[in-house]
């Protein structure tokens, strides 16, 4: 069977002389893996090679060994050229499409995933705040994942919380006072930061890029949830790495 549909590229390999090993992340069948061929090449019969995080238009059908697929037709839909001129902006969209990867499983379809993805990209290449759009990218993709910690009520006791809160690790949540004193490991969390995940999980994708945040609640959000997807996901995404060296 013949699919055509919206895919933003993850991954490219080189496969032999003129065939390109593809990873796309498909509105369609969520991830897929897929073989092109005649593309490297001044001679090559689409004469392009599509771009990684480039979101595009692929016609594909199975072959005989089903997991993998032929890619016949590969059409720029949108290059995301503001993200490419930027280094720092790049290397967050990097980091978008390494955790999409990781985190996905094969032809499982996942259309709110795809336009996660897709939102993210577009909000990178308009005026917003890397940083926060990456915020937004791992809140949303948290929730997705069935992952989103519990911010609202202890998830100790459900009492909900007063002015002072802690955040649990390991018990995906915010704890009361009493509750976390028999626990190890619990962070001192501001409510300013808790409103922002919660704001930012429960907003339509309209209002997201407009939820302001002071410097001091970013990085108590971006501490937060590195360590949240540390300790859950147990991930070591290589755009981090390289943005912790180069950008810091
Ligand atoms: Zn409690």
């Amino acid at each position: 069977m013949i699919q055509k549909t919206d895919a933003v590229l993850l991954k490219k390999q080189d496969l032999r002389e003129t065939s390109l090993f593809l990873t796309f992340y498909t509105k369609t069948s969520g991830k897929i893996y897929g073989v092109m061929k005649g593309i490297r090449g001044q001679k090559g019969q689409y004469g392009f090679s599509p771009q990684v995080f480039s979101l595009n238009e692929v016609v594909f059908y199975e072959r005989k060994d089903k997991e993998i697929y032929t890619v016949s037709q590969c059409e720029l839909k949108d290059f995301f050229a503001t993200i490419r001129e930027s280094l720092e902006r790049t290397s967050y969209a990097s980091y978008f499409i390494e955790l999409i990867n990781s985190l996905t499983a094969v032809s499982e379809k996942n259309e709110a995933m795809f336009d996660l993805l897709v939102n993210s990209l577009k909000m990178l290449c308009e005026n917003a705040s890397p940083r926060r759009t990456a915020r937004v990218f791992e809140i949303r993709l948290l929730s997705l994942l069935g992952l989103m910690p519990q911010l609202r009520s202890c998830i100790g006791c459900s009492q909900p919380l007063g002015s002072k809160a802690l955040f649990s690790l390991k018990n995906g949540g915010v704890m009361c006072g009493a509750c976390a004193a028999k626990e190890r490991g619990v962070i001192p969390v501001a409510i300013g930061t808790l409103n922002f995940m919660d704001h930012v999980n429960r907003s339509d994708w309209e209002f997201v890029s407009r939820i302001k945040v002071s410097q001091e609640v970013g990085k108590q959000v971006e501490n937060i949830l590195r360590r949240f997807m540390d300790y859950h996901l147990h991930l070591k995404p290589k755009s981090l790495e390289f943005m912790e060296k180069v950008l810091a």
